[in-house]
């Protein structure tokens, strides 16, 4: 199915790999014109859950920021990993999970001095030619740059991650807001990791799309009015000890396997908007993360994974108390407040984080669409996704039926319906092109249509075909959107 859903991909423009005529670099993929729509369908879905929805406001950060802001939040000298290469053949491995797989036992969290005391007891060498390893040393995973030129040339790093530079500007966010608490801030953007070798498509990119929403909340009122209409909602749940279970999210905030309402909220949220996405959602999870993997500052934090068939346990959102770790943090190094004063009380907010990965989602929608039957190979996206809500074809190139072809696709241009126009081939083959993407809707203008003013309907899923009049083609296009 991976060979499929890869061909379609990069032979219709979804997605493949970037710098192709020079050979490519592992960890970087384009959206290709298909791709980029989907994308786009993605990134609104988001903003229609948490702008509208939950009346968040959206923010875009320049990518490149200057060495304070990492040095504050620690990734400067946290967000690295533990190295080693061969000596013979120069392989580059990361030391943790090379013992790791050797010992058949997780060794995350060691340090250099006891991870090469293993690799020297275990005697671990170079899996590719047997060759001795060096020692093991810290790399970080940020892109390195640099701003302006010489005496007042700065030191930058690409981001890896976009919540450190929407807390930035939390005092005029605090503003804008109007001074209330739970305010919610997303940025949708591009954020970047070095990582050492990506191999599995664009679940692991170097250059990938996050949309990470940051919720400000008071430290005494980690709650929401709203919890009540998710509460009876169940969920598979993976706690950290990683023992699974079944229940309702009012039962995991009872039992204190979610440690607040506000999460188990925003948990339920994230699930629902996978749904409508298109993911299946008997495929997901949440997944509490355990003990030793959750930031030392993090008081709960929480996974929505999907159970890929190519690529196993696949992390689409994390969510995360934050605590007031990062405000604080940026607080001490700029010697600029964080702390705002409500109804008397001053403190600094804490921060619910909820961060989507929007490749990864593309990539799971991708697999929970996927279908193949007699006609073939195609993607069962939902409207609300598909790349183009109808493909227009005339039935024969002559007698006037282009010219009325023509005349269709310019009404659904003009209502702003994103369509293709197709002339070429049998009506079979394009049926199949169009469903082969998603296309929704198939419409036909054939010999009728010059006479009565209807074109053929087809519906992607249930192959039913019907007749509607020009006229009121937009409207029954619209209405089966469910807006
Ligand atoms: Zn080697």
């Amino acid at each position: 199915m991976q060979d499929k859903i890869l061909d379609i991909s990069r032979r219709r423009g979804i997605t493949y790999p970037s710098f192709e005529i020079y050979g490519g670099i592992a960890g970087f993929y384009d959206y290709g014109p298909v791709g980029k729509r989907i994308k786009e369908n993605i990134e609104n879905l988001i903003r229609e859950f948490y702008v509208i929805d939950e009346g968040f406001m959206e923010v875009e950060c320049p990518i490149l920021s200057p060495e304070d802001v990492w040095a504050a939040s620690g990734h400067l000298e946290n967000f690295a990993d533990l190295m080693t290469e061969c000596k013979k053949c120069g392989a580059p491995y990361r030391a943790d999970h090379l013992i790791g797989r050797h010992i058949g036992k997780e060794v995350e969290g060691l340090g250099i001095k006891e991870l090469e005391e293993i690799m020297e007891r275990e005697k671990i060498r170079c899996p590719k030619c047997g060759g001795e390893l060096d020692r093991i040393y810290s790399y970080n995973l940020m892109f390195e740059s640099f701003v302006g030129p010489g005496r007042d040339k700065k030191t930058a790093y690409l981001r890896p991650e976009t919540a450190q530079t929407t807390y930035l500007a939390f005092r005029r966010l605090w503003e804008i807001g109007r001074k209330r608490l739970p305010l919610g801030v997303l940025q949708i953007g591009r954020s970047f990791r070095n990582e050492i070798s990506p191999r599995q498509g664009i679940i692991r990119l170097r250059e990938f799309n996050q949309a990470e929403i940051q919720v400000f909340v008071d430290p005494e009122r980690k709650d929401t009015n709203e919890f009540g209409t998710v509460s009876k909602t169940k969920v598979r749940i993976l706690d950290k000890n990683d023992r699974e279970s079944n229940m309702s999210l009012a039962d995991a905030v009872e039992g204190e396997i979610i440690k607040s309402r506000l999460i188990a909220y925003h948990l339920e949220r994230a699930l629902r908007l996978f749904e409508t996405m298109g993911i299946n959602t008997r495929k997901l999870n949440l997944r509490q993360h355990t003990d030793e993997e959750r930031a030392f500052y993090s008081t709960d934090t929480w996974d929505v994974e999907f159970r890929s068939g190519e690529f196993g346990r696949v992390e689409l959102v994390g969510i995360s108390d934050r605590t007031s770790y990062d405000l604080k943090a940026h607080q001490n190094l700029s010697g600029e407040s964080m702390e705002v004063n409500l109804e008397g009380r001053r403190f600094i907010p804490h921060v619910i984080e909820i961060a989507y990965g929007i490749d990864r989602s593309l990539y799971c929608i991708l697999e929970s669409c996927y279908v193949e039957d007699d006609r073939g190979a195609y993607f069962k996206f939902p409207k609300r996704i598909a790349p183009y809500q109808a493909a227009v074809f005339p039935l024969v190139n002559k007698d006037g039926i282009p010219e009325k072809a023509e005349e269709v696709f310019k009404r659904l241009k003009q209502a702003r319906i994103f369509s293709l126009y197709d002339r070429s081939g049998t009506i079979g083959r394009r049926y199949a092109r169009a469903d082969e993407i998603g296309t929704p809707f198939s419409i036909t203008i054939d010999y009728d249509t010059l006479n009565d003013g209807t074109v053929t309907v087809r519906e992607r899923d249930s192959r039913k075909q019907e007749r509607v009049k020009i006229g009121e083609l937009v409207n029954r296009l619209f209405l089966n959107f469910n807006f």
